[in-house]
């Protein structure tokens, strides 16, 4: 990437070094029209207008509510600064739920998912009623993104995190080495993990996805292991979602050259440290589901939002357990022909009527057979069911049956000034809702407006 500021002149930056993985990710990217709901008018350019304007492009998908700046650690790499501004930000449960109604009310859909962080959520004791306002307005998914400390120590308050309705936990998980933990971290807080998976796993809990942020020559060895820990504790760990080191302005050039990683560094490593059982090319960028939700909405025919974030946002895929091995769905799913087959029949349904419609569903069903290798799918996973659930109207349980039975593995490279990127931002489906009832995109939120932001918001403490 190579930009120039009136200011400071010419900048040039690697975004990755694999210029055929880039470009496969920018093949692999679908566009669709959203309906955006709008709270700012254009006026000073992106990325200064953020509301949303009209030039936005995503809907909010994936909501972040900072519950708190507190925190009861004190990381080196926390971008939220919790704590070390000497000033207080933690909205009342009052104004909380006016963010709640805010984003509930969004037409045609509300985002999917709110994510509770910080600072640290937990440190709140109204989390549970927190929790219970989001689940009553019919927020479909609720996480709480977490260092885990207090529901290792204080399983009494996890269980009363756990009756609000919480869905999944978001758990701040650096890899199994102390050193990873002390230099992001502060201190060895593995057993801290272990402990929280422990207390998880006795109150029946089995949505947790481990959040790695990954640096080099940090924990960029760790990355199988983490892996292979996911797998093995498969019946409380959901996903794992990798995020490269972002650095918000905060570190000088050579740090940055030190420790930053792309994501096609980050595949390349996960292949290499799980000797290939997932490889580079088992990732997908984020936008290649569209296909998906664009044909559930002719068949429902509903609105639906669309993931249309950037390709080089971030890749993800699912792998299942077999004997013990780890086999990416599309190791035995045709993946690309599958979804340009989706496509394809898609077309069909939008130009023709009721009997089309029910011509290409059965065309689906009778095809779908030739996109999965049969031999080389997990025996307790029976796909064309779960596709034929779906089809038939079925949503939800038949998504959950195969959520159950997978672990997400993705990765977010949240951006940097150093490598701030419009197009991608524009196009970013993870918000941040704020008191006034706008919506910040995460990457815009934490690159720029931030500081100012918080300045309004939060007030003087004496620490
Ligand atoms: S990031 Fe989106 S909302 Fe913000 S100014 Fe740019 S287009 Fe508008
Ligand atoms: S949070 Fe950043 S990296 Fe993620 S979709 Fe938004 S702009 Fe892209």
């Amino acid at each position: 990437m190579e930009k120039t500021c009136q200011e400071h002149g010419f900048f040039s930056e690697i975004l990755s070094d694999d210029a055929e993985y880039y470009k496969r990710l920018q093949r692999l990217d679908q566009i669709a029209e959203n309906s955006v709901e709008i709270t700012t008018n254009t006026n000073k350019g992106c990325p200064y207008d953020c509301g949303l304007c009209q030039d936005h492009l995503t809907p909010s998908i994936f909501v972040n509510i900072d519950l708190t700046n507190r925190c009861n650690m004190s990381c080196p790499v926390c971008f939220a600064s919790a704590g070390a501004t000497k000033r207080l930000y933690e909205p009342s449960f009052e104004d909380i739920k006016k963010i709640l109604e805010r984003m509930a009310s969004i037409k045609p859909n509300p985002p999917f998912a709110v994510q509770f962080s910080g600072g640290e959520p937990t440190l709140r004791d109204d989390l549970p009623e927190i929790i219970k306002a989001a689940k009553s307005m019919g927020i479909s998914q609720i996480q709480v993104a977490t260092n885990g400390k207090r529901f290792a120590k204080d399983p009494d308050y996890l269980k009363k995190v756990i009756d609000s309705g919480i869905n999944t936990y978001y758990l701040q998980f650096d890899g199994l080495n102390p050193s990873s933990y002390k230099k992001f971290r502060g201190y060895d807080t593995f057993p801290e993990k272990k402990k929280t998976i422990e207390n998880l796993r006795t109150l029946g809990e089995t949505s947790v996805v481990l959040v790695p942020t990954v640096s080099k020559g940090v924990n960029d060895q760790e990355l199988g292991d983490i892996i292979y820990f996911g797998r093995d504790n498969f019946d409380v760990v959901r996903g794992i979602n990798f995020q490269p080191l972002s650095f918000s302005g905060r570190a000088s050039q050579e740090e940055i050259k030190k420790y930053r990683i792309t994501i096609t560094d980050l595949v390349k490593l996960i292949e290499a440290q799980t000797n290939g059982e997932i490889g580079k090319e088992d990732f997908y960028p984020i936008p290649f589901v569209v296909p998906v939700s664009k044909f559930v909405e002719s068949l429902r025919g509903i609105n639906m939002p669309h993931f249309t974030a950037h390709p080089q946002c971030g890749v993800a895929t699912y792998v299942f357990v077999k004997s013990g091995k780890l086999i990416p769905i599309t190791r035995f799913v045709d993946v690309e022909g599958f979804f340009e087959y989706l496509k394809e029949r898609n077309e069909k349904i939008s130009s023709g009527g009721k009997i089309r419609k029910s011509i290409e569903i059965s065309k689906i069903l009778k095809n779908m057979g030739s996109f999965i290798d049969k031999e080389k799918m997990p025996k307790d996973l029976n796909l064309l069911d779960i596709t034929k659930g779906v089809l038939n109207g079925g949503g939800k349980e038949y998504l959950a049956k195969l959520h159950h039975k997978s672990l997400f593995i993705g990765t977010m490279h949240f951006m940097d000034p150093f490598n701030f990127d419009l197009d991608r931002v524009k196009r970013c489906a993870i918000h941040y809702a704020l008191p006034d009832g706008s919506f910040i995109p995460f990457c815009s939120y934490n690159s720029i407006h931030r500081e100012n932001i918080e300045k309004k918001l939060t007030t003087p403490i004496d620490v």
